[in-house]
Parts: C-alpha cells; structure tokens; sequence
C-alpha cells in the first residue's frame, strides 16, 4: 500500500487524469516553493516529531473508537464511531490545518491567510495560528459572516483579522479571489492554507497526509477492539478531506468497503444538492481538475446542502480517481434523513453530531439495517455544538418532546 501514496499523486500532482495545477503563472511559482519545501520539511525527523508531540498533547489524539450499543441494538449490525469530534476544536479540521501551520513555521512565514465559506476552516485555522503564535488573515464573504457569526467571533477572540469581502455575491467564491490576491502580495512572509483535499497541488496531497493519521488510528484501533478489520467504512464527503484521511487506513484491505457519502440535500435537481460525484461531470474548478457541477456555461453550478461545510461544487481529486477505479463507493444522504440521524445518533448515544458527520450516520443507519451481521465504522468527523440552534428552529425537537 505504501506504493499506492507513492504512486498518488503523480510529480505533478495528478491522480489519474485529475488534480494537477491549472493555475497563473505566478501563483504557479509559489505553489512549486510550497511543494518542494513540503517534500523536504516534512520528512525531516523534527518536523515528524513535533507534529506527534502536538497531536498527542494539544490535539488530544489519538481519538477513540466507540462501539454504539444503542444504535446497533435498535439498527442492526455493529456501528462503531472514530471520534474525530473529540479532535480539539471539535472536528478533524485541525489535523492539517496544525499540519500547514508547522511547515510554515519552518518555512519561516510569518502569516496565515485562507478564505472560510461556513466559518469551520476560519476557526480551526486561527486556532493553529494562535498556538504557533503567527498571523492568520480569514477572507470571508459578507453574507457568510452574517450567517456565521459565532464563527466570525470565534476568529476574532482567537486573534485573526477577519477580511470582510464585498464584492460580487459576496460568498465563497469572491472570498477565494480576495485571499489569493493579498497572498500574492507578499508570499515571502505568508503561506495559503487551504481547507480541504482540494486547490491546485500540492494541497490535496498535503491535506490528505495531514489527515491519514485518522485511518492509519481507526484500522489500528477497530482492529484491537474487535480482532478483525471492518466490513464497512463510511465517512462525509464534501471536499473530501476527512473521508480521505479515514479511508487511506483502509485501502489495501480487500474485504473493507468504503463508502463516501455526499449530501443530497432536498432533490435531485442542480441547485437542490451538493452530490458532486453522484451527479456532476469531469471539470477544472479553482485550478484543479475532478468532478463538478457546472451549469449550462461551464461555469459552478449552486449547490445546497443543509450541512453548510458541505456544499462545494467540486470534490478532491483523489476522490475523483477512486470513484473511477471502483474503489470507493459513493452514495447520497438527503437532509430529511440527515436530520433523523442527528437525533438518533443524540437521543440513543448522547452525542449530537455536527449536519456534515451526521450525513455519514444517516448512511451508516441504512447500511446497518440492511447487513445485519456486519460492522460499519463511520467516520463522525466533529461535533455538533455549531448546529443545535440552526436545527430545533428549523426542524423542531422531535415530536415526542416538542
Ligand atoms: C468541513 C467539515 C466537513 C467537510 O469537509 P471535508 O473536507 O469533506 O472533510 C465535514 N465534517 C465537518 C465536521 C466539517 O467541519
């Protein structure tokens, strides 16, 4: 298996016919640095045990694998959940973004910059900044930092500037145009983070390194539980960044089924969902190549989901390539049974999921109900304290308790 990641990405960053770097000349240069300083820095014995230290003693790793009792008995089969929710922060994210804020220590950068769409990456990145003691820009939309203010607050306690952008639909997008444009403006003493195993390379394969130590923890972890491997896998999928680091621990085994699961939000119709491997086509998006939902001009299609760090129009190009080798299997949870699984999942183990995680339990419910014999590890990628308002106003408590 060790071929496998030395094989993928390829030197240019493709996986199969997607990735790669389609991007300015410029920008270009400075993703060449980025890739050249990860492929020494992070070997190095320093840089290795440093991100041990930080993952063990800031982090709280390793997360724990949990057998649901409750949930099995009512479903069927045996679910288990790997605990990112624990992760510090409350969710995976931090994995690479305390990954990307150690190699730009060592690369000597003094400043952070990303754009956040929800808010998730904003936060969990501030946080990186403010333990290695850097700057953190967060370029964000003003119709977002209206919608997420907690997080916009968040950022601000943690000590980043927040870059209000207002130009266009002033959403994700404009956000993405505004960090890069100030990155470029001095990418001597800044690094760009980005959030997912998405961009041009080499950030889907550094993303996707940072968070192996999530599947390399689950294999290891489920396999001393249970004296065996897991018959399935099933982790969220919106970028992809969780769901590639639980299912690179599980790749080489032949008997594991891997499941990704995207968020099929209320229809099938473009603008109703964020399912972008189930639905969309081969494409180039923000400078790299994988699935998309584009509209009649070619351009990025509206996406939805309920689970706001879901809805994007592409997917990471490691993602893309599995798909087409059959190696993962990628299925749809749609809001209605997203929202249950968040009450099952709160009501029958006490833990209230984030929406993201809680389209994986969805998921993980229907396959337990139909292998009743089997086991489903389900990647519950963070924590659901962000959604609670959003959900009892929208779909009310569940009818016994209203
Ligand atoms: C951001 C986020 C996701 C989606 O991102 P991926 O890169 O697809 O993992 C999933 N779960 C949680 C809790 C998130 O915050």
């Amino acid at each position: 298996m060790t071929d496998y990641f030395k094989q993928y990405p390829n030197k240019e960053g493709f996986f199969k016919e997607y990735g790669g770097s389609f991007i300015p000349p410029d920008l270009q240069k400075e993703m060449d640095n980025i890739t050249n300083a990860y492929h020494s820095i992070s070997k190095s014995h320093n840089f290795i045990s440093e991100l041990r230290s930080i993952r063990k003693h800031f982090q709280g790793r390793p997360t724990p694998v949990y057998y649901c009792q409750n949930l099995s008995t009512k479903y069927g089969g045996r679910i288990y959940l790997k605990r990112e929710d624990l992760n510090h922060s409350g969710a995976h994210k931090l994995n690479h973004c305390m990954g990307e804020a150690l190699l730009a220590k060592h690369l000597g950068k003094k400043k952070l910059i990303a754009e956040t769409g929800a808010g998730q990456h904003g936060v969990a990145l501030a946080t990186a900044a403010a333990y290695f003691g850097l700057e953190c820009e967060i370029h964000m939309g003003e119709v977002d930092m209206a919608k997420e203010h907690p997080n916009v607050v968040r950022m601000k306690i943690l000590g980043a500037e927040v870059v209000p952008v207002s130009h266009g639909l002033k959403t994700l997008k404009e956000a993405v145009d505004s960090a890069f444009e100030s990155y470029l403006k001095d990418p001597i003493n800044t690094i760009y983070c980005i959030g997912s195993v998405v961009g041009p390379h080499p950030f889907p394969m550094m993303v996707r390194d940072f968070q192996r130590v999530v599947g390399i923890e689950a294999q290891e972890q489920f396999y001393e539980m249970t004296g065996e491997n897991p018959d399935h896998v099933v982790a969220c999928v919106g970028g992809g960044s969780n769901a590639m680091g639980m299912f690179s621990g599980f790749l080489d085994l032949e008997d594991t089924l891997l499941h990704g699961v995207e968020p099929g939000g209320i229809g099938t119709k473009l603008g109703d969902h964020a399912s972008t491997i189930t639905f969309g086509k081969p494409g180039i998006i923000h400078g790299f190549k994988c699935y998309t939902l584009q509209d009649e001009k070619g351009e990025p299609a509206p996406v939805y989901s309920v689970a706001s760090g879901l809805d994007y129009p592409g997917v990471g190009p490691e993602h893309s390539m599995l798909k087409d080798m059959g190696k993962v299997n990628y299925g749809v949870a749609d809001d209605a049974e997203t929202i249950d699984a968040f009450y099952e999942l709160s009501r029958l183990e006490g833990i209230i999921p984030a929406l993201e995680s809680a389209h994986a339990v969805a998921y993980g419910l229907k396959l337990a109900k139909e292998n009743q014999q089997q086991s489903i590890l389900i990647n519950l990628s963070g924590r659901g304290d962000k959604d609670i308002d959003f959900v009892v106003e929208k779909y009310g408590l569940p009818e016994d308790n209203a």
